[in-house]
């Protein structure tokens, strides 16, 4: 009855859970990432991100783990080992980036998420060379990163985080259908590029969207 449990901190066991969830929504979404990148790209982006994450459910279900630096690290390794096209790296970077510079954590707090997808972002950026408006996952990255931030410094709890970061991911999605692009298969296609939303970016999208579902339940089993 009645008190609200807030999940503001992760153990490693639930954040394994949170991202194997992550990762079965992604792969349900194949469909419409499938969509979404054959209008203006070859395709392949659903297909890609259900290999990667099928091969990263796999190593984190048999894994063991006694820090989130590792299952972060699992993830991104088995994306770049997997998947291939430029996505196999990004995804793989923003995973692998993320947790590289971090000290050994056995909790995950809204700073420390926060930490690692701004490590994330950086390194993808580093990797990949392109900015905000370049028609990219960028495009919902790096708002989801600017508004976890912000929440941190508003000292929200992590629920309410990642409800923000969802909804700036989406605006990220929704806006970069106004970019040209400036990498991938789209970039030849000019000005006809405009209208359609990027394919990693709707799945950085997914991602927040899975993360903020999964505290969110979290929270109501608590309750009961
Ligand atoms: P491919 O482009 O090899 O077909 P995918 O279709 O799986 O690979 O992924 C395409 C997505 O990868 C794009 O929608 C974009 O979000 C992302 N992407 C491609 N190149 C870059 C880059 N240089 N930086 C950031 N993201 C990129
Ligand atoms: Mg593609």
């Amino acid at each position: 009855m009645g008190i609200k449990m807030e999940l503001n901190s992760l153990t490693v066991e639930q954040t394994k859970e949170m991202l194997i969830y992550v990762g079965e929504q992604v792969m349900e979404s194949r469909p419409l990432l499938t969509e979404v990148d054959s209008a203006i790209g070859d395709g392949d982006h659903g297909i890609g991100m259900h290999v990667g994450f099928s091969n990263a459910i796999n190593k984190l279900t048999a894994g063991t783990y006694t820090d989130i630096n590792s299952i972060f690290k699992e993830i991104g390794k088995a994306m770049i080992n997997n998947m291939g096209g430029a996505s196999g790296v990004i995804f793989g970077t923003m995973f692998m980036g993320g947790v590289k510079k971090l000290e050994s954590a056995d909790t995950i707090n809204l700073e420390i998420l926060s930490t690692i997808f701004e490590n994330g972002l950086a390194g993808v950026k580093e990797r990949g060379k392109a900015n905000l408006g370049d028609k990219t996952m960028i495009d919902a990255l790096e708002p989801a990163v600017v508004s976890l931030k912000s929440s941190l410094n508003q000292k929200l709890d992590l629920h309410e985080a990642l409800i923000k970061a969802e909804e700036s991911a989406a605006q990220g999605v929704e806006n970069s259908k106004n970019y040209i692009a400036k990498f991938g298969r789209a970039k030849t296609l000019g000005d006809r590029a405009i209208g359609y939303q990027d394919a990693g970016a709707t799945t950085v999208w997914i991602i927040f969207k899975s993360m903020r579902k999964w505290v969110g339940k979290a929270e109501n089993n608590n309750n009961e």
